[in-house]
């Protein structure tokens, strides 16, 4: 049975759907005015393996992720680039897509736009006036904190004191502000991109765009929702103000938040150096899958200290795990399947799901899958594996993978004439002093794993 810590109740608590076998979750997307750094993707992979995991647990998935593409730091990037809101917006999504495909990162089912649901917010805004939860000033419509009694349950903040009159307009801002915040902003400067509204000209805030987009798709109550810790305060406690304050119903079930990442030991800035995008990584030689396997190796609630040797670590992790599935798929052996292999197999499924029911232990799941790889390595050197054990090995890596989602798809074994074909024609191409190509086929068997050897007696192959 799985269990998640809920932020909304502070206890771990035993996950169960609203609605039979679905789930409904929601996470808060990116705001595209920048390409994401892996303090957001830290947050989208942990998400991607709650989700990968309900999948695993057989449950329906309806995920939903917002893109942001109406905010104050995107209207300030549009006005300087010169270009339109959907040019400027449009270019950011794309570009975090594709860091998304290279992370691994499964689509969810829907990826709503906030200037697309407009009308939805819209109704949300008229059901708060109604109920009294608003107010007007300067144009802007707020909503009223005080108005609301469970404001603050979410974050634990006290509303102390109170707060009379202090409104803030600004999308984000401190946990010590505990403010009235605008629901529906008045155009002010020129340019700025503004829709018409019951409450006049102007654009939503940020707050109000989630709570639309997730009613919208998932209904007024639903399972999950997910974010970075980050987005408690303010921007998750004001969702549900929203959200109660317009249908008296309880939003969410399950609120998940995901920790900072550290960069060498330091909050990441630009300041500091220690700031990077996914695809600077890449572009420095590091492997995606080595990213996303350094990223969710840490339990999602514990702070990951993200490290340049830590990423190597990860490589030289993954490549030990993948060096062990081709060792299983390559081993030869007709015999029948050996009981202690079928009991180890057992052992790592089980060992896999505890450490995953646990909160999503990721440390501990991946825990089983390497003390797996030493029993089993243990068993083929003792030559106790058979035939039959092939498939059920590689079934639990393949499962437990399905979730992890780091290892990659096993590449198509080289039969030995093809590699022998190959190696006569470099020979061939360096008699022809075409060492261009002879080295373009020497690389070309290295990638697929073949380390060949110029010897005095010919050329030497073998697999790595
Ligand atoms: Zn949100």
């Amino acid at each position: 049975m799985l269990k998640l810590r809920n932020t909304l109740t502070r206890t771990l608590e035993e996950f169960k759907p609203l609605e039979g076998n679905k789930v409904r979750m929601y996470a808060c997307g990116p705001t595209v005015y920048d390409y994401g750094h892996i303090g957001n993707f830290r947050t989208f992979v942990s998400v991607d393996v709650l989700r990968r995991y309900l999948k695993y647990l057989d449950y329906e998935v309806q995920h939903i992720m917002n893109i942001t593409d109406i905010e104050d730091k995107i209207i300030r990037g549009m006005l300087s680039s010169g270009r339109s809101l959907e040019e400027f917006t449009g270019f950011y999504t794309q570009e975090f897509l594709k860091d998304c495909d290279s992370m691994n990162i499964e689509r969810p089912e829907i990826m709503p736009f906030a200037t697309r649901h407009l009308p939805q917010m819209i109704e949300i805004m008229k059901r708060l006036a109604d109920a009294g939860h608003t107010y007007q000033s300067d144009g802007s419509l707020y909503f009223s904190i005080s108005s609301f009694p469970g404001y603050g349950k979410l974050s634990g903040l006290k509303l102390e004191g109170n707060i009379a009159g202090a409104r803030v307009d600004v999308d984000e801002y401190e946990k010590a502000d505990a403010r009235d915040f605008v629901l529906w902003k008045a155009a002010k400067e020129e340019g700025e991109p503004r829709w018409p509204s019951p409450f006049g000209e102007g654009r939503p805030g940020w707050h109000l765009e989630c709570s639309a987009m997730s009613m919208e798709y998932l209904g007024e109550s639903f399972d999950i929702h997910c974010g970075g810790v980050d987005l408690i305060f303010p921007h998750h406690e004001n969702e549900i103000a929203q959200s109660e304050g317009a249908t008296g119903k309880p939003f969410v079930n399950f609120w998940v938040h995901t920790e900072f990442l550290l960069v060498e030991g330091e909050k990441m800035s630009k300041s500091k150096g220690n700031y990077y995008t996914v695809r600077q990584l890449i572009e420095q030689g590091y492997s995606p899958d080595a990213i996303r396997y350094l990223l969710l190796s840490v339990p999602y609630r514990t702070q990951l200290n993200f490290t340049m040797e830590g990423l190597r670590g990860a490589e030289t992790a993954l490549e030990g795990i993948r060096n062990f599935r081709r060792r299983v798929a390559d081993y030869d052996s007709q015999g029948e399947s050996h009981t202690r292999v079928r009991d180890l197999t057992e052992r790592a499924r089980e060992g896999f799901e505890a450490g995953m029911n646990d909160d999503l232990n990721t440390s501990r799941a991946l825990a089983a899958m390497f003390e797996f790889r030493r029993d089993v390595n243990t068993a083929m050197d003792a030559g106790e594996f058979g035939g039959g054990d092939r498939e059920a090995v590689l079934e639990v890596l393949g499962r437990i993978d399905s979730v992890l989602g780091v290892l990659g798809e096993e590449q198509a074994q080289m039969l030995d004439p093809e590699i022998e074909r190959r190696i006569e024609e470099r020979y061939a191409a360096r008699r022809a002093r075409d060492f261009t190509l002879a080295d373009q086929i020497r690389s070309e068997l290295a990638e697929r794993g073949i380390i060949l050897e110029d010897t005095s007696q010919g050329t030497k192959w073998k697999r790595k």
